[in-house]
C-alpha cells in the first residue's frame, strides 16, 4: 500500500501505576518475529526502564523507523525536555533522525472507567514531548 506507514506497538500493559506488577524485560525475545514482519516502524516503549535499552531493536533494527516511547503515561511526575532529548539522543546512535518518532509509551487511556493518568498531567506530558522535538530539530534536522 503506498502512502500508509505501518506501524506496530508492542504493548506491556498500561492499566496499573505499580511498575512492578508490569511485564519487564528487554524486546531481544521479540526480534526474530519483528524482523519477519513488513511493518516500518516499531512503536516501543523506553520512557520505563523495565523495557531494557535501546541498543536491543536498535542494533538489530535500526534500518526500520522508531516510535520512541519518551514519557510514561502511568506516572505522575512530568519528564522534563532535557530528559526526552537524553532518550532520543540515545536513539540516534542506531536511528537517523528522520526516522525517530516520539511518543508517550503507550497511550494515556481508561481501562474500567479508571484513567492511568488526569487531564492535566497527561497534557504536560505531550507538551514536554512537543518542545523536545522542537530542541532535537533545531539540533540535528
Ligand atoms: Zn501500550
Amino acid at each position: 500500500m503506498s502512502g500508509v506507514r505501518v506501524g506496530l506497538h508492542v504493548c506491556r500493559g498500561n492499566w496499573s501505576r505499580n511498575e512492578e506488577v508490569l511485564l519487564q524485560g528487554d524486546y531481544a525475545p521479540l526480534l526474530p518475529a519483528f524482523r519477519q514482519m513488513n511493518v516500518r516502524q516499531l512503536v516501543l516503549e523506553y520512557a520505563t526502564p523495565r523495557a531494557g535499552d535501546i541498543d536491543v531493536v536498535g542494533r538489530a533494527l535500526g534500518d526500520r523507523e522508531i516510535g520512541l516511547g519518551v514519557v510514561n503515561p502511568r506516572t505522575e511526575t512530568v519528564e522534563t525536555v532535557a530528559e526526552i532529548v537524553a532518550r532520543v539522543e540515545r536513539a540516534l546512535a542506531y536511528y537517523r533522525p528522520e526516522s525517530i518518532f516520539l511518543n508517550p509509551d503507550c497511550g494515556f487511556g481508561c481501562f474500567a472507567n479508571r484513567c492511568v493518568n488526569d487531564e492535566a498531567t497527561a497534557a504536560a506530558k505531550m507538551r514536554a514531548i512537543a518542545q523536545a522535538a522542537g530542541a532535537v530539530r533545531d539540533r540535528y534536522a
